[in-house]
């Protein structure tokens, strides 16, 4: 079985952030994904060119780092808590100041906030000349949502995805947010994480990104992921880079599993190759006995 033990206080070490950005639709979400993306990608690195790997880390200026899941929208925040995986430590809502609150951003909020999980607003498009940033602040005020600006608690920022205008300032207001959620994680255990992404490539095989939330994954780690499982024969980063371990809030790239698990399955790195078989085995026997079911009725 899984081993549920206690970390102790001593093996606790800070872990960088994990941000879902969510809002309306062409708000500006993967623009600000994008400039975030491109923006971080160390000197001299080929050409900047990443692959998009479901989710991505970027190093500020002073060190510290921060995970991206790099799927906009709020399908995939409710996918992942609908399969139990909380994976999201803060969220972006980007509202674009030359328009309104709509009502994807209304449920953006809802949804944050049933995950009880903190927001900071992006307010975007402020390069626009009908960019209206203070009226989206009343209409959030109006909402009971008051930013830090207005006297609230609420972290807010007025940005530009397009000319990056204030994008170093929100992520700095990320890594607040962090400070006071004290975020710490051990690193020194087998990993635990959940799946943000896998498909099939026609040359690698079945290729997964998957969080490492706690503990660390290397080379060889023997994984069960929802009904999938297999031995981690290559690990990859967002830039392509082959890596050897993977920490807490680390994205990775994987090839192993011997199918596509389901984005927001957890997954577990066992010691015996055969409990992990034995595990999988059941959980699709489960799932074929369910799938039965819902047929007859
Ligand atoms: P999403 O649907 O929320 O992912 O929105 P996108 O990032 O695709 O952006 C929608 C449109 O708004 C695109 O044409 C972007 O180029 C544009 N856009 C996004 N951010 C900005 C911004 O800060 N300023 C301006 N002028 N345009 C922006």
């Amino acid at each position: 079985a899984i081993e549920v033990v206690e970390d102790k206080e001593e093996d606790l070490v800070n872990r960088a952030p994990i941000v879902t950005v969510m809002g309306h639709v062409d708000h500006g979400k993967t623009s600000l994904l994008d400039y975030i993306r491109k923006e971080n990608v160390i000197a001299g690195e080929s050409g900047g060119i990443t692959q998009h790997i479901g989710a991505y880390g970027v190093t500020l200026d002073n060190g510290q780092k921060i995970a991206f899941l790099d799927t906009p929208g709020h399908e995939a925040f409710t996918a992942m808590r609908a399969r139990g995986a909380q994976l999201t430590d803060i969220v972006i809502i980007v509202i674009a100041a030359d328009d309104d609150i709509m009502p994807q951003t209304k449920e953006a909020i809802s949804h944050a906030q049933a995950a009880g999980v903190p927001i900071i607003f992006a307010i975007n498009k402020i390069d626009k000349p009908n960019a209206n940033p203070d009226k989206i602040k009343e209409r959030l005020a109006g909402m009971n949502l008051l930013i830090e600006e207005w006297g609230g608690k609420i972290q807010s920022h007025d940005i530009s995805a397009k000319t990056g205008l204030g994008v170093k300032d929100l992520l700095e207001k990320v890594l607040l947010e962090a400070e006071i959620l004290d975020l710490k994680s051990n690193p020194n255990k087998p990993a635990q994480g959940a799946v943000v992404e896998a498909f099939l490539d026609k040359g690698k095989g079945y290729v997964s990104t998957i969080m490492v939330q706690h503990g660390t994954l290397k080379i060889g780690d023997y994984l069960l992921a929802g009904k999938h499982h297999g031995k981690v024969k290559a690990m990859q980063d967002e830039r392509g880079h082959v890596i050897t371990a993977a920490g807490p809030s680390t994205p990775v790239s994987i090839l192993g599993l011997d199918g596509a698990p389901t984005a927001g399955d957890k997954f577990n790195v066992f010691e015996d190759e055969k409990e992990a078989k034995q595990i999988a085995a059941k959980r699709s026997q489960l799932m074929r006995e369910q799938s039965v079911r819902t047929q007859r009725h």
